[in-house]
């Protein structure tokens, strides 16, 4: 200001004294006027600098000004800048914020007030099909046509989720989508979606497995009811009594052998996977089958021919029952479902590879293809009451299939209707080594003595 001030009298006084100078008192008026004039040029010159700056672009460098114009310029170029830094801070923070919504493994799809997309993140995107760009500002019911969707939408009821099949799903490949809306700034909307697809399958099974099992069991208990009333209400002879009795018995072994099944398949899905350092002697796994097998054949009163083939003196690495019973189960399946007359043949050997293939193969009235991939789920049955009359429950091969995939090994199933079937487990090389054998034990022993 003061600088302001003394060249304003500065150019008064030069103006002044140069017009007396020229034209004495007079001229020292004019000179006075002319030097007011004078200042006011320059000013104003400095002061159209001043605006032409402040209305280009480039707000960070000032023209050099002094005096009050300079310090005006200059305050607004520090205003400007610290301006220029919030608006970084606010700009960062934002693509932050959109950085974390995009990595969200939730879709999110943001809904101006007509419902029209704003934003969407690409999990939205994959979840509905919509394209990020292309679909900006289309309205979100033109592209959602899900009738649930549209109720939740018209009826602005946020409070609870729907699940709708995800555009594109088919019957073969379903997918369900969770969707929820929640209103937010004047009007508007986020969407969030959730591929629940996974959830509502184990939702299912879960519903079908208590389904059959409480089916399984009611069927046995109905029966054992029936047979209890009968003996509490009639006087039945000593051998009709025994002969219900007996079938009393069946049901009840049917209802253990299921129990036992079950509590298999939890222990199974809850234990963690068996070490590789107890190894068993393949012979004692095949002579219990064995047994097992002729000890079956003759409770179902059926002449078969089962054949144990030579095999080698070898031991597996794992855990003794669980290979114990997935081997069972396919030599019992076999015995079960082959009509009498017909093979079933056992074998074992190691493979060139190192694995060991465990095979059954019978002449058994054989699995059509299309059954074969299913053959594995709990409780599918091809034929539910020749599984029945043999005293299966279903859950035999989906207990193979568990021990077999925990021991890392593969379960394969080749059928021809008709003609018979193979069941064959491979287990890794890694599981698989020749057998401690009485002889080669004693050699170790006299190696280790000698050593
Ligand atoms: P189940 O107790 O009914 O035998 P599994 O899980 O052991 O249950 O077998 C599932 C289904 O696979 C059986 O119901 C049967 O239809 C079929 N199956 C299993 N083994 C054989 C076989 N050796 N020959 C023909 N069908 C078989």
């Amino acid at each position: 200001m003061a600088f302001r001030l003394i060249l304003f009298l500065l150019c008064l006084g030069l103006g002044g004294l140069g017009g007396a100078l020229l034209a004495g008192h007079q001229g020292a008026e004019l000179g006075l006027v002319a030097g007011a004039v004078v200042w006011f040029a320059v000013d104003s010159l400095r002061g159209l600098r001043a605006l032409r700056w402040l209305r280009g672009n480039d707000l960070r460098n000032p023209p050099r000004l002094g005096g009050l114009w300079g310090e005006a310029l200059d305050r607004v170029r520090r205003a400007v800048a610290l301006r220029d830094r919030g608006t970084e801070e606010a700009e960062s923070r934002l693509a932050d914020f959109l950085d974390a919504i995009r990595a969200s493994p939730n879709g999110v799809v943001l809904l101006d007030r007509e419902g029209r997309i704003e934003w969407l993140n690409e999990t939205a995107a994959a979840h509905f099909g919509f394209d990020p760009v292309r679909d900006q500002q289309q309205h979100i019911g033109n592209l959602l046509r899900d009738p649930d969707f549209g109720a939740m939408y018209a009826g602005r009821s946020h409070a609870e989720d729907v699940v709708i099949p995800a555009p594109g799903s088919t019957a073969l490949r379903p997918r369900k989508l969770s969707l929820r809306l929640h209103p937010y700034g004047q009007g508007r909307l986020l969407m969030l979606s959730r591929d629940v697809t996974s959830v509502e399958q184990a939702e299912f099974m879960r519903r079908d497995f208590v389904a059959n099992v409480s089916h399984e069991i009611r069927t046995p208990l109905t029966v054992l009811s029936g047979f209890v009333e009968t003996l509490q209400t009639l006087d039945l002879p000593r051998e009709e009594r025994a002969r219900y009795l007996q079938m009393m018995g069946q049901q009840t072994q049917r209802m253990q052998t299921l129990v036992n099944d079950l509590l298999t398949l939890s222990r199974l899905e809850g234990s963690p996977p068996p070490g590789a350092g107890d190894w068993t002697p393949l012979a004692s796994l095949l002579a219990q089958c064995e047994q097992e097998a002729r000890a079956l054949a003759a409770a179902l009163g059926k002449s078969l021919d089962v054949r144990f083939l030579p095999h080698a003196e070898l031991a597996l690495a794992g855990t003794a029952v669980e290979l114990q019973s997935a081997f069972s189960n396919l030599v019992t399946n076999a015995v079960r479902y082959t009509p009498g007359g017909g093979l079933v043949e056992v074998s074992a050997a190691q493979q060139p590879d190192g694995r060991l293939a465990f095979s059954v193969r019978d002449t058994g009235p054989g699995v059509a293809a299309e059954h074969v991939p299913r053959l594995t789920e709990r409780f599918y049955r091809v034929d539910r009451s020749r599984s029945r009359e043999t005293g299966g429950t279903g859950l035999g091969l989906a207990i193979v299939k568990h021990v077999v995939q925990r021991h890392g090994g593969e379960l394969h199933i080749a059928s021809t209707p008709g003609a018979g079937s193979t069941f064959t487990i491979l287990l890794p090389a890694a599981r698989v080594r020749a057998a401690e054998t009485a002889g080669s034990a004693a050699r170790h022993a006299t190696e280790s003595a000698a050593g």
